[in-house]
């Protein structure tokens, strides 16, 4: 069967800035497809596992879960895809397939954890690799279809950023009638504020500046409100049925808890590297819920893909050269990305 020596960008070790280098993928078993990546999006969980902030992690290390390409070999037993489909991978490229959450398409709460598409443990034993390649190999039960129409570039960011936004917006019954603030407008929070809009919510961002108020409201948000102002958390206090936050720093979680109605929901989909407080007694004043949503299964990370080519959006991206993602990576801790960026995997190529 085919096999594939793939171009990629690698950190050697923790902290490291990446270097290119080459990387095996492994033979097509029956299920497989081997895909040829074009673009392979930038998320700030790559940032922290490469910063080994989230607790050691594995060396060589490829990340990369933003991944849209072209299908370029197929195994004997594959029946969902063909050679020239294009494909999305996220987060995850396996699962047991048999607990109550498989079963249920939830695999990202996998009871015995999902394979994570890099920085992971493949079930044959082997490291999992990551979407800064020119080429990956998954079985076809965890590729995505992207619909004709959106274009492979601003499709990558929504197989994590879309996804990470779009379930809990859509769990929590966000629609029309419904308050929805997003906390940060960075790669996560722009998604859920085109998201938001597209599903009806009246859409407020909450931005530590007014730096990115023209770009929210062209994507949807109906309000805006610099979250560095106090006046913001008296303003707005009991306002929102539903605050996403997407921050990956610490937050005065009882603020923003202030800002729900009686029944509202905080969740949390940001990852601070270090424990959150907050008082018993900002939830119990308004029968309010603090929550956490990590990504989402593959039925409905394709029900989002579908979702956004009809609403006919997807990321605001910033392309780059494979020989800038280390300066990328510091511009996303510097909050300084407008709002994803994509790297063009073609340039590995050459
Ligand atoms: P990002 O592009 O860096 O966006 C984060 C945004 O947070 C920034 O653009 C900024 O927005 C705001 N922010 C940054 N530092 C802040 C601070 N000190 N105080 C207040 N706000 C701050 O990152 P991302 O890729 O969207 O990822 C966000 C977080 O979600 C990361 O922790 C990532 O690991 C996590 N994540 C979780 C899941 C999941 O399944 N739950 C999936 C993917 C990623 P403003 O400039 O607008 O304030
Ligand atoms: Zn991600
Ligand atoms: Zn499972």
């Amino acid at each position: 069967m085919t096999s594939v020596t793939a171009t990629a960008y690698a950190a050697p070790a923790g902290s490291t800035p990446l270097e290119r280098t080459t990387i095996p993928r492994r033979d097509l078993r029956e299920h497989d497809v081997l895909i040829e990546i074009a673009y392979s999006g930038i998320c700030h969980s790559d940032i922290h596992q490469v910063r080994e902030e989230w607790g050691p992690a594995r060396f060589p290390m490829v990340p990369g879960h933003e991944i849209a390409g072209v299908v370029t070999a197929t195994g004997p037993g594959v029946s969902r895809y063909a050679v020239g489909d294009r494909v999305g991978v996220g987060c995850f490229v396996d699962s047991c397939r048999e607990c109550v959450n498989c079963l249920a398409g939830e695999e990202q709460y996998c009871l015995r954890g999902e394979t994570p598409t890099y920085n992971g443990v493949a079930n044959d034993g082997e490291p999992t690799l990551g979407g800064y390649s020119t080429h990956i190999v998954v079985d076809e039960n965890y590729v995505l279809r992207i619909p004709e129409g959106l274009g492979l570039d601003v499709a990558a960011p929504l197989l994590c950023a879309g996804i990470t936004l779009y379930s809990p917006l859509v769990n929590w019954g966000a629609g029309p009638g419904k308050k929805v603030a997003v906390i940060g407008m960075g790669g996560l929070g722009h998604m859920g504020v085109k998201i938001a809009h597209a599903l009806g919510a009246e859409v407020t961002v909450l931005s530590q500046s007014l730096r990115k108020q023209d770009d929210a409201v062209k994507f949807g948000a109906d309000h805006y409100h610099a979250t560095s102002d106090p006046q913001t958390f008296k303003d707005l206090a009991g306002t929102f049925d539903l605050i996403i936050n997407t921050v990956s720093a610490n937050l005065d979680v009882d603020a923003y808890l202030g800002l729900l109605t009686l029944d509202g929901t905080l969740v949390f989909v940001g990852v601070p590297d270090s424990p959150d407080a907050f008082r018993a007694f900002s939830l119990i004043g308004s029968r309010r819920s603090l929550a956490g949503s990590k990504i989402g299964g593959i039925r409905q990370t394709q029900e989002m893909l579908d979702f956004c080519a009809e609403h006919g959006f997807g990321a605001e991206v910033e392309v780059i050269s494979p020989d800038e993602i280390n300066a990328a990576y510091d511009r996303v801790t510097a909050s300084d990305v407008r709002y994803r960026f994509v790297i063009d995997i073609a340039q590995l190529r050459d």
